[in-house]
């Protein structure tokens, strides 16, 4: 018997006074069977979107168009989805047509992988077609099906199964990895933000080194054009080093979030190019920034030497600044404990390491009778001084340096 949540059992139940079958169904019933904690509960039905919203009154159309619809209890929302049969997938994202089946075995059939393939309820057990438990059991994913025409129906299908594998630690089966190489150029229709929702969240999954996997099935090329640039330049790497750990291996010792994460994986790439990839994979302007000003002061000369440090922080957040060291950390940088230790005590004596805390502002110098950007050029310039030695952060010294 699997537990669920209260309100999953009081829909299935609901659903089923009226003749229907209801099952929860996919990603948590896999998480469930795995000890893991679900992100959500969905629930596959043979009730027809309007015999559901018929069943619930109050429901929230998110999807009506593939037989989606959401029920809001206790705050939170669970998607009921008619049973269905997909047409094709020529955009390689949704299918053109759904067709509605009675056959929950036909609901299960249009499911990716064997893993992701299994219904539940209290009254009939586990619904297993497809030996979702014996791949579980294995670490495998496998496609439900013909791997090869599973891959051609939906090219999204190649990165979910990569990331798959990353989230619960799983390999690729043989029959799936082979079509996953064969079909790699479809991913040339998928858009770059599904591919890259998909590469985040293996990134940011507890074995981000299956990143790797990007480059040996194949598809690095279709992720974007400079993809290959990164796997090849760690190549380059290990071949020049004595001993050759793997290259993203390390990532794992990194915090779980998106820009550590993707700083990590592109640390050695120039910043310009860190700056491209992030930006052609759509990522959010804040990661994009996080990315590049982390990997860029990570490969940038930094020793432990206050004035150094302090030029740094003030071009960064503090936030950058800590990726920068843990970047510096993965690639066994001896200086870096030194460095957070003089950071500390940068912190402690409050030194001033941006235009905000500086000791003079722009009112001081308009007094003084600078104008436009003259004023923002000083202030700077002023900073660079207080950055360098920190107890000129004094407002008549820095006055009186004006007027020497
Ligand atoms: P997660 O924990 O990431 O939410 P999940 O398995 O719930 O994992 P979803 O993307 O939420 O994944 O999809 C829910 C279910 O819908 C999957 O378990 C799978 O059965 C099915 N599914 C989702 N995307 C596809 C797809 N592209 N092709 C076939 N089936 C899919
Ligand atoms: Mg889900």
């Amino acid at each position: 018997r699997i537990e669920m949540p209260y309100e999953a059992e009081w829909i299935i139940k609901k659903i089923r006074e009226r003749g229907f079958e209801a099952f929860a169904v996919g990603g948590c019933v896999r998480d469930t069977l795995l000890g893991r904690t679900p992100g959500d509960w969905d629930i596959t039905t043979s009730a027809k979107p309007e015999e559901v919203k018929e069943i619930f009154g109050k429901t929230v159309d998110t999807g009506l168009q593939h037989g989606t619809v959401t029920i809001i209890k206790n705050r939170r929302g669970y998607e009921v989805t008619t049973y269905r049969i997909d047409g094709e997938y020529r955009d390689g994202r949704h299918p053109d047509s759904v067709e509605f089946t009675s056959s929950l075995l036909e609901d299960l059939k249009r499911r990716d992988f064997t893993i992701n393939a299994m219904a539940y309820s209290h009254e009939t057990g586990i619904v297993d077609a497809f030996d979702g438990m014996g791949d579980l059991e294995k670490k495998v994913i496998r496609c439900v099906g013909c791997p090869r025409d599973r891959f051609t129906e939906d090219a999204l299908r190649i990165l979910r199964a990569i990331r798959f594998a990353a989230q619960l630690g799983f390999s690729i089966e043989g029959e799936t990895y082979g079509a996953i190489r064969e079909i790699a150029p479809n991913l040339k229709n998928v858009s770059k933000e599904r591919i890259q929702v998909e590469l985040t969240k293996l990134l940011t999954s507890a074995h981000p080194e299956k990143i790797a996997m990007v480059e040996d099935t194949g598809i690095s090329p279709y992720v974007t054009g400079d993809f290959p640039l990164v796997f090849q330049a760690e190549r380059e790497r290990m071949a020049g080093a004595a001993s050759g750990p793997e290259p993203f291996s390390c990532l794992a010792l990194l915090p779980p979030e998106k820009s550590m994460r993707w700083a990590g994986f592109l640390r050695h790439m120039e910043p310009d190019m860190v700056r491209r990839i992030l930006k052609g994979l759509k990522l959010d302007n804040e990661t994009v920034d996080n990315g590049k000003a982390m990997a860029g002061a990570a490969q940038a000369p930094l020793g432990p030497e206050k004035a150094g440090i302090r030029r740094f922080l003030s071009r960064m957040t503090p936030y950058q600044f800590d990726g920068c060291l843990r970047l510096k950390a993965l690639d066994k940088d001896p200086q870096t404990e030194e460095i957070r230790r003089l950071w500390e005590e940068i912190e402690r004596d409050g030194d001033c390491v941006s235009l905000k805390e500086l000791a003079v502002g722009g009112g001081d110098l308009l007094a003084a009778g600078m104008e436009g950007k003259e004023i923002g050029e000083t202030l700077r310039r002023l900073l660079e001084l207080v950055l360098e030695d920190p107890s000129l952060n004094r407002r008549e010294l820095l006055l009186e340096k004006l007027r020497g």
